[in-house]
C-alpha cells in the first residue's frame, strides 16, 4: 500500500518533497512553469499543515558535475513569484550550507535544494549520498511522477532511511488515473498511439491488448504496422527491426477480435520540412519517394467516429510530424475531437500534451499525465522503482 500525504501529521516536521522541476529554461527565465504548478497542491498542503518544505529536483543532464547552466536558481525565483513567498536556495543540495539553512527553518518556510544531479551519487543511487539527503528529512514525499521509473538516490535510495513516507498529490492522481486504465477501465476502452518510435510503445500495446477494445495508430509508427501488412510505405519512417513484432501484434488483435485501426489515407511530402509541397493520398499506400507525415481526412473521420463510442480513452503520441506545418492538422484535430467525447480521457507524452494545448482544450481532458517514460512504463504494467520504494506493508488483520 502507498501511504497518502493526507494521513500524515506534518506539523513542525521537515518534509522533504522530491518534485519534478525539470522545466525548460532560457538563460535565467523559466519558459514553461507547468511542472512547477503541478506540484503546488502538495506544497500548499504541507504549508497548511505546518510543515517545513524542503524541495528537491533534478534539471537536465549535468552528468554529476556542477554546471551553472543547469542551476535551479531560476526555478527558485519562479516558485517564489508564484507562491508570493520567499524560497531559500542553498548553493548545494547537501553539505553545511544546506544543513544550516534546514536546521534553522521554521514552520511554513520553503527551501529549494540545488540540482541533485550535480552529484554523481544521485543517478548512481549511492548509499552515502542517500544518507546525506535523508538526514534533512523527518518525512519523505515523492511528487515527481516523471522520475518514478528511475532508481536514483532521491527516488529510491533515501526513502527507507526517512522515518515516514507518502506519495504527493500529483503522484496519487497519476496512480489513480493510470492505475484504472491498466486494471479496471470503464469499457469500451480505446487507445490512440502515435509518435515515431514503435519500440517505445510495443510494451504498452502488448499490455493493453489485455484490457482495451480498440487501438488507433498514427504517426510514423503506423508505417511499421502498414509495412507488416504488406502496404507500400514509400520512404516513410519505418523501424525495420520491429516489423516482425508489429505483425505479431496485428495477429493477436485479430485473434482476440480487438479493433486495430491503421491510417486509411495520409498527408505525404518528399521531405519533412516546413511548408513542403504536400499531397493527400486516397488510399493507405504511399508512392515511392514520398513519405507519410500526417494522417489524412478519411482516417481522422473514421477514428473520431469510432472513438465517440468510448467510455475511456488513452492517447499517447502525435498522429503526424506535428511540429512542422502543415503536418500538425491530424494531431490537433484529434485533440479537439477527444475533448468533445464524454468519456474519461487520459492524455500522456510531451507531444500530445503540447497538441492539447495548441488546440486549447486542456481543461476538457480528464487527466493530463505528466510523465514521459514513467507513464509508458506504468502502462506497460512494470513496477516503477520510485513507487515501490513508497510502499509500506499492510499489517495482517487490517
Ligand atoms: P515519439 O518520441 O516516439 O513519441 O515520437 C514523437 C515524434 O514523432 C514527434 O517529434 C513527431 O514529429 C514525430 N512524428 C510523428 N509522426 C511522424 C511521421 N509520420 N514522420 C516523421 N516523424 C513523425
Amino acid at each position: 500500500m502507498i501511504p497518502s500525504i493526507e494521513n500524515l501529521n506534518l506539523a513542525g516536521k521537515r518534509v522533504f518533497i522530491r518534485v519534478d522541476f525539470n522545466v525548460p529554461i532560457d538563460g535565467e527565465q523559466v519558459v514553461d512553469d507547468a511542472r512547477i504548478r503541478a506540484s503546488l497542491p502538495t506544497i500548499h498542503h504541507v504549508l497548511k499543515s505546518g510543515g517545513k518544505v524542503i524541495l528537491s529536483s533534478h534539471l537536465g543532464r549535468p552528468q554529476g558535475q556542477v554546471n551553472p547552466k543547469y542551476s535551479l536558481l531560476p526555478v527558485a525565483s519562479k516558485l517564489s513569484e508564484i507562491l508570493e513567498k520567499e524560497v531559500l536556495f542553498p548553493e548545494d543540495c547537501i553539505g553545511n550550507a544546506a544543513r544550516k539553512l534546514i536546521g534553522d527553518m521554521r514552520e511554513g518556510e520553503i527551501v529549494l535544494l540545488e540540482n541533485l544531479r550535480f552529484h554523481p551519487g544521485e543517478e548512481d543511487n549511492d548509499p552515502i549520498f542517500s544518507e546525506k539527503l535523508a538526514s534533512f528529512a523527518d518525512v519523505y514525499i515523492n511528487d515527481a511522477f516523471g522520475t518514478l521509473h528511475r532508481a536514483h538516490a532521491s527516488t529510491v535510495g533515501m526513502v527507507p532511511l526517512v522515518p515516514e513516507r507518502a506519495a504527493g498529490k500529483l503522484v496519487e492522481k497519476e496512480v489513480q488515473f493510470l492505475g484504472k486504465l491498466v486494471h479496471a477501465p470503464e469499457k469500451p476502452f480505446m487507445v490512440v498511439l502515435g509518435g515515431s518510435k514503435v519500440s517505445d510503445k510495443l510494451g504498452v500495446l502488448e499490455n493493453l491488448l489485455r484490457h482495451a477494445q480498440a487501438f488507433f495508430i498514427g504517426g510514423a509508427m503506423a508505417y511499421t504496422f502498414l509495412k507488416a501488412k504488406g502496404v507500400d510505405v514509400g520512404s516513410s519512417l519505418v523501424e525495420d527491426a520491429k516489423v516482425h513484432q508489429a505483425a505479431k501484434i496485428l495477429e493477436r488483435a485479430r485473434v482476440k477480435d480487438i479493433g486495430f485501426f491503421l491510417p486509411l489515407d495520409h498527408v505525404i511530402a518528399q521531405k519533412l520540412e516546413k511548408n513542403a509541397i504536400f499531397q493527400t493520398t486516397t488510399t493507405a499506400a504511399i508512392p515511392s519517394g514520398w513519405m507519410g507525415l500526417d494522417v489524412g481526412p478519411k482516417t481522422l473521420e473514421l477514428y473520431e467516429k469510432e472513438l465517440s463510442r468510448a467510455k475511456t480513452i488513452l492517447w499517447n503520441g502525435p498522429l503526424g510530424a506535428f511540429e512542422t506545418a502543415p503536418f500538425e492538422r491530424g494531431t490537433v484535430d484529434l485533440a479537439k475531437a477527444i475533448a468533445k467525447i464524454s468519456a474519461t480521457t487520459v492524455v500522456g507524452g510531451g507531444d500530445s500534451l503540447s497538441a492539447v494545448r495548441m488546440a486549447g482544450v486542456s481543461e476538457k481532458i480528464s487527466h493530463l499525465s505528466t510523465g514521459g517514460g514513467a507513464t509508458l512504463e506504468f502502462l506497460e504494467g512494470k513496477t516503477l522503482p520510485g513507487l515501490k520504494a513508497l510502499e509500506t506493508e499492510v499489517s495482517s488483520g487490517s
